[in-house]
């Protein structure tokens, strides 16, 4: 299996925000062009590579999105340096002092924030930036932490969400490059998905992928009850607004099944993620058959976990964090992703239809004998 690790420690070493996707899209490029792999890209900047073979029984794409919460300024006039927060972040991470780094006449500088309102627009805040000289109204930036760093087990990096999906991708994509089965997947790289899961929206909108396409979107979404990190990636029935779809679900079960038959310490987990949406959501709204795949994640959008656990706060106070993936659901996830476009090549073994079915006729002449009471 083709590691994700060094392509998501890559991946991680250029910041991006929504909107500003464009360092990080190149970095992925170069990543697709070393393996190969032939790459378009829409009129938005969505990047689209495909692995294309045969004649596969169900063609796939694999979608994740290259932005992460962070901020752009939007002013600078006798108050100071104004901002706007691109994505959700809770405001109670956000304190005075909170360190910045800033793209400010093309360089990364440092930065703090003097403070963070609430907007009259639910969920919009106001940022006030002690930002360096020559800021101007276009500049953006991230908060200051470590870009990737490894942790024992763990992987904390500002944006797990959503380069981890990215990398694990790759990997599907770069196996089933080398591999020689039939096969048909398309890699979905989206932008702007935290403004509201635009990327991904255009791309369907546009028809961009045939309409039988089966698209599992990969995310890092936040760890619940039954969605726990450590114990394999979690195959995701739906998000904070719809379910996703049962045909979809089976090829990832198919292929997680044959990964257990093959490795009796094979894990996988199966959870509805209400932590928030994904871009599932926006590919079944123009009627794609769609599931997910999640990688349970901690400090998500750079929230401690605290302030989602309402349990009490460090007296330093909550101020952002790297967020935190277990090594072994990526290393699953990517496993999975591989296998899934293997188990996509042929038509899918035993149907819970079939299984049905079977009982049903067992069962048939009994029923219709006892029918009248
Ligand atoms: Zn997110």
């Amino acid at each position: 299996m083709t590691d994700p690790l060094p392509m998501l420690a890559r991946l991680a070493q250029t910041p991006a925000a929504p909107f500003r996707e464009a360092d990080v899209a190149r970095a992925l490029l170069l990543l697709l062009d070393s393996a190969g792999i032939p790459w378009t890209r829409d009129p938005f900047g969505n990047v689209l590579a495909r692995v294309q073979r045969g004649a596969p029984h169900q063609a796939l794409a694999m979608v994740a999105h290259l932005d992460h919460p962070a901020f752009e300024v939007t002013a600078v006039n006798h108050s100071g340096v104004i901002g706007k927060l691109l994505g959700g972040v809770r405001i109670e991470a956000l304190p005075a002092g909170t360190p910045l780094r800033m793209m400010t006449g093309g360089w990364w500088q440092p930065a703090s924030l003097l403070a963070a309102d609430p907007d009259a627009q639910p969920g919009a805040v106001t940022l006030h930036i002690d930002a360096p000289a020559g800021a101007k109204a276009g500049d953006w930036g991230v908060w200051e932490m470590p870009d990737y760093a490894e942790d024992g087990a763990l992987l904390r990096m500002r944006a797990c969400d959503d380069l981890a999906g990215c990398a694990s991708i790759l990997a599907a994509l770069m196996d089933a490059a080398a591999g020689d089965w039939p096969v048909d997947l398309t890699a979905v790289f989206t932008r702007a998905e935290e403004a509201g899961l635009v990327g991904a929206t255009l791309v369907a909108q546009q028809g961009l992928l045939p309409h039988d396409t089966m698209v599992i979107s990969v995310e890092s979404s936040r760890q619940l009850p039954g969605a726990l990190q450590g114990a394999g990636p979690v195959i995701r029935v739906g998000d904070v607004r719809s379910t996703f779809h049962p045909a979809a679900e089976a090829v990832l079960q198919a292929a997680s099944g044959s990964l257990r038959e093959a490795d009796p310490a094979w894990k996988a987990q199966r959870q509805l993620m209400s932590g928030g949406t994904c871009e599932a959501t926006a590919f079944a709204q123009f009627g794609y058959r769609v599931t997910g795949l999640a990688l349970p994640l901690g400090n998500y959008h750079n929230v401690p976990d605290a302030v989602y656990d309402s349990t009490p706060l460090p007296p330093e106070g909550p101020a952002v964090a790297p967020e935190y993936i277990h090594r072994d659901d990526l290393l699953g996830a990517a496993r999975l992703l591989g296998q899934t476009a293997r188990s996509a090549a042929g038509p899918l073994p035993d149907t819970a239809k079939a299984r049905l079915e079977a009982l049903a006729d067992e069962y048939r002449d009994r029923l219709q004998a006892s029918a009248g009471g």
